[in-house]
């Protein structure tokens, strides 16, 4: 377990409400990343999903205080971005300078405080990911002949046995026949470490159900196969990382991609962030959604090992979403812009919704109805109406909030964490509103008030009041602004005012 009574001994010695960063409260050291989308479309819903549970991550990292370095980026030396800029009539480099804009939008419009983000396509991870190519044990990589069936919007290869049709089960597209000379990853070599490394937690996969895939395929017969990792310079359309003595070839989107944890934190010089928060790092975490947990689970380990560097210790897989329970997709034309959702509902509700109303493991769904209810439900009529009723009678009091310690986290809250299973996390911290409320039921303040007992009406308030922070201290994570709105209702020495409501009803 965690050393959580370490920090919340330290939280106790705070007087009032402090929020934001701990840095230097701790010697601890973390590292998290959301996986880098391709540039080739809009950001759609599912991506905002992993986005908000990342940053919600990180932020709760730096609340138990842990030094953070929390990352993101784009995917940019990928073949569709090729074919979509050729669609479009534009170079590769435009298309991408392009849209990784939309990306950085999506940052700034679900209030992700990363601390970099890493395009594939930049110097620093273009000699980074040379460099790990590099380091590679040489008995690890070989070049051979290759003929194989591959999807481009996967970007990934298949066998004859899989798909006897020659279409890509996911995109039900016609797959390419691909014959060239290619280097290959001897992943043979890395299988019973693997298992090992998997089966005794050294690197912890959540949910336990997508650990039980990989270890099912680890054990499947036949074991791992090698995997290719470049292709030809030509078939990749003159674009991508050329392969460090060999002209021909550029590397395999995902061999350059996976690079770039630790091309964001300078492996090119072996700089001061790759060993705080790689090399010497306490926590390395990747979140991800399970259709590329093979390739974080199995292949990037493999690469790790083969360069003589540290491994993850935990990766997180998320499901997909649905929208109105149908699957995303361009041609259903419901893909859900998640800045437009941002735009008309606030960034917060956004993230409660993703975070509370989803699950962390398995596919959830997105629909405007049911977002309205949660909405609703959570954030108008129990913590915002909790947070107004107080608000009105403290200024109608002209209370004045005393500068009182922040208490420790409701039970579960940190177990929750751990286990990445937000929305209980967050379910911890709704008790505690529906608690105050029900107090306000029993207690009936309105009566005190009228009968002039004004030191049991300022005692009952300081109660409510330190409940209010107690949630809004833990909140940090989960919902940022909404957690600094609330301690600027109840600033310590400063008589009550009433001023904008947390959250306004929707129709
Ligand atoms: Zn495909």
């Amino acid at each position: 377990m965690w050393i959580w009574t370490a920090f919340l001994a330290v939280f106790d010695d705070f007087t009032g409400v402090v929020y934001g960063e701990f840095s230097g409260m701790s010697d601890k050291t973390a590292f998290i990343s959301t996986a880098i989308p391709y540039v080739n479309a809009r950001p759609h819903i599912g991506f905002a999903m992993e986005c908000v549970q990342t940053d919600c991550y990180a932020r709760y990292l730096r609340l138990i205080g842990h030094d953070t370095f929390s990352l993101t980026g784009s995917d940019e030396n990928s073949l569709k971005n090729v074919r979509a800029a050729e669609e479009e009539g534009i170079t590769t480099r435009e298309l991408c300078d392009r849209n990784t804009q939309m990306f950085y939008d999506l940052m700034d419009s679900l209030n992700m405080d990363m601390t970099d983000f890493i395009r594939t396509s930049s110097d620093r991870h273009i000699q980074g990911a040379q460099k790990l190519w590099s380091m590679c044990r040489e008995e690890d990589i070989y070049k051979k002949h290759y003929s194989g069936w591959y999807c481009v919007g996967c970007e990934d290869f298949y066998t004859e046995k899989d798909c006897p049709d020659k279409k890509c089960p996911d995109h039900q597209t016609d797959l390419e026949l691909v014959e060239e000379d290619n280097y290959f990853f001897k992943l043979s070599n890395y299988q019973d470490k693997i298992l090992a490394l998997i089966e005794s937690e050294e690197l912890r996969i959540v949910p336990n159900t997508k650990r039980n895939e990989i270890l099912a395929f680890i054990k499947q017969e036949g074991g791992l196969t090698d995997f290719s990792i470049s292709r030809s310079r030509k078939r990749a359309g003159d674009w991508g990382i050329p392969v460090p003595g060999d002209e021909d070839q550029v590397m395999y989107v995902w061999y350059d991609a996976l690079a770039n944890y630790i091309t964001a934190l300078d492996l090119e010089n072996n700089g001061e962030n790759f060993q705080k928060y790689w090399t010497n790092c306490d926590r390395r975490i990747h979140m991800i959604g399970k259709g590329i947990n093979r390739f974080h689970s199995i292949y990037w380990p493999a690469m790790l090992m083969s360069a003589g560097i540290e491994l993850p210790h935990e990766i997180f897989v998320h499901g997909y979403l649905t929208i109105n329970g149908q699957k995303i997709s361009k041609s259903l034309g419901n893909v859900i812009d998640p800045v437009i959702q941002v735009e008309k509902y606030g960034t917060d509700p956004i993230r409660y919704y993703l975070l509370r109303a989803v699950s962390p493991f398995e596919d959830g769904d997105y629909s405007e109805e049911r977002f309205a209810e949660v909405y609703n439900a959570d954030l108008a009529n129990n913590l915002g109406n909790l947070a107004r009723r107080v608000e009105t009678m403290g200024s109608k009091a002209g209370h004045v909030p005393k500068n009182l310690p922040v208490g420790d986290a409701p039970e579960g809250y940190h177990e929750a964490m751990n286990d990445y299973r937000f929305h209980d996390a967050l379910a911890t911290l709704w008790r505690v509103a529906s608690d105050l409320n029900t107090r306000i039921e029993e207690v009936k303040p309105w009566v005190l008030a009228k009968e002039d007992r004004h030191d049991e009406v300022a005692a009952f308030l300081d109660e409510m009041i330190a409940g209010l922070r107690l949630i809004g201290h833990y909140l940090v994570p989960f919902l940022p602004q909404t957690a600094e709105n609330l301690a600027n209702i109840f600033v310590a020495d400063k008589p009550m005012e009433k001023g904008e409501a947390l959250f306004m009803r929707l129709p």
